[in-house]
């Protein structure tokens, strides 16, 4: 089976249970974002002007708990920030493990190889010695971490941690092989970090998917190079979802000064050609989300938003009407269905509702659609059901090639912040405002949230395209 079976009875008699009963409106997956804190800037990081805060704005575990059993999605997707610095990650994750969800931990990776052993720690005997062996052998971890697994105190060993178990994935944030990830997320090393933490996972018995945003630079060979390499880590499956923007000031810009808009961001119509190939990738990888959304992708078919489906909880409530906009915060899940006009957004064929939908088609809108039957047409079932029950597809053979693809940057010298850096040092630069565009780093204070079932950089792309678009002129006027 593509995906693994107890997953899916379980999400299938979620939506069964509610159409019986005739619920309008309930919840599928639930986007939990316990803080806003990161350790990473990445540019273009959607929440990082929304909400400014820091590790003392968190929503409390209890707090936590509640809400889930409130919208009582099967499903979570916990996110932020980066939640595995929420301090009582562990403890949100066992405890919603005990109300029977299925979760997703979406994370940039950076500290996952630390949860992982923290758990091997907790659970070591002899039989763990192959593992701890293998992954030393692999420089997963070093000889002395292995040394402080072995010898753990009283403390580590009654540690509540991160267990692996079919209901849970790591969900890691990849945008792109090597060069291009450590470019969004401003820092060398963390695509490298992201793969010894996957293959950690892998070994020590995890299951793992990836989470890509794709944008207006995103190309789209590249990304089917990643999709192999992340295949060939045996990785469990892949959420890919177009980004999104909605800045009013662009819509103004095209009224104004005549621009079009696929010159500054990513339109419907270039979403359906980067995608134009997911139904193929859909066969070649574990890709989520149902092949009703992935025809939605490809420009086959329109589907009508179901944000609702995908409720946001933070900091300030229940956040509407979506993961991407917010028009108001709610108490209560209940509350907010109630209150929020549902019928104010969205593309319903092919016009948009609010101008703010207009070039959205991401999958914390339209992916449940798929699955609700919004938009249902004859065969739709029977595909769903075809592919999630299809045989899973095998990982993508491993060859020193495909390693040499994914990693074109930092590793082998091709470090891209010095490249950046001095491009943006020129003189030429400081003409034509590019140091300002980079600057932005300097200023931010770590304190950022993101993500999603997709993930963080779902948001606001304008710095990155600025910056990526001004490194490219330079490069072209030297
Ligand atoms: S996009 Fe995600 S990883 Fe990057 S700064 Fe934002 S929350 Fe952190
Ligand atoms: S179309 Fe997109 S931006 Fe608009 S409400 Fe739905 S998910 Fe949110």
């Amino acid at each position: 089976m593509r995906f693994p079976l107890a997953l899916t009875m379980k999400i299938a008699s979620h939506i069964v249970k509610h159409k019986v009963r005739k619920t309008p409106k309930f919840a599928m997956v639930l986007q939990l974002e316990p803080l806003h804190t990161c350790n990473l800037t990445c540019t273009g990081c959607g929440r990082i002007r929304e909400y400014s805060t820091n590790l003392k704005d968190m929503v409390p575990l209890e707090k936590c708990l509640a809400v889930a059993m409130e919208c009582d999605a099967p499903m979570v997707s916990i996110c932020g920030g980066e939640p595995l610095i929420y301090p009582k990650i562990e403890e949100l994750i066992a405890g919603l493990l005990e109300q029977g969800r299925v979760i997703y931990v979406c994370t940039n990776g950076v500290f996952m190889r630390k949860k992982m052993r923290d758990y091997l720690a907790a659970i070591y005997t002899a039989e763990t010695e192959p593992t701890l062996k293998k992954l030393v052998a692999e420089k997963l971890i070093s000889e002395k971490e292995a040394d402080a697994i072995r010898n753990a105190n009283d403390a580590a060993r009654k540690k509540v941690v991160i267990r692996p178990t079919k209901w849970m994935y790591w969900n890691v944030h990849v945008d792109g092989l090597e060069f291009t990830h450590d470019l969004i997320v401003e820092r060398e090393g963390v695509f490298k970090e992201c793969v010894e933490a996957i293959k950690m996972a892998k070994i020590c018995g995890y299951q793992v998917a990836t989470n890509t945003t794709v944008y207006k630079e995103t190309d789209v060979k590249e990304l089917e190079d990643m999709f192999k390499y992340l295949s060939s880590l045996e990785v469990d499956g892949h959420t890919i979802s177009p980004g999104y923007e909605y800045d009013a000031a662009k819509k103004d810009m095209v009224s104004r000064l005549g621009k079009q808009p696929e010159d500054f961001f990513l339109t419907r119509k270039m979403t359906r050609q980067k995608f134009a190939k997911i139904e193929e990738w859909g066969k070649m990888f574990t890709i989520f989300g149902t092949p009703v959304y992935q025809e939605f992708l490809a420009g086959k078919r329109e589907l009508t938003c179901t944000a609702w489906a995908i409720p946001t909880y933070n900091v300030k409530g229940w956040k509407a009407p979506c993961y991407l906009m917010t028009d108001g915060h709610y108490d209560g899940y209940t509350e907010m269905l109630t209150k929020v006009t549902w019928d104010k957004y969205g593309v319903v064929d092919g016009v948009a509702r609010d101008p703010r939908c207009e070039n959205c088609m991401v999958h914390c809108g339209y992916d449940p659609s798929g699955a609700l039957g919004t938009n249902y047409q004859r065969g739709d079932n029977w595909k769903n059901f075809a592919y999630n029950f299809g045989s899973k597809p095998k990982p993508y053979p491993a060859s020193s090639e495909l390693v040499k693809t994914a990693f074109n940057g930092v590793t082998i010298g091709k470090g891209h912040l010095a490249e950046a850096k001095a491009v943006l040092n020129s003189p030429r630069a400081a003409m034509n405002g590019a140091q300002a565009a980079f600057s932005r780093k300097e200023e931010t204070n770590h304190n950022h949230e993101a993500h999603v079932g997709s993930h963080c950089g779902t948001s606001d792309t304008s710095e990155r395209d600025e910056l990526l678009a001004k490194i490219s002129a330079n490069k072209k006027a030297e």
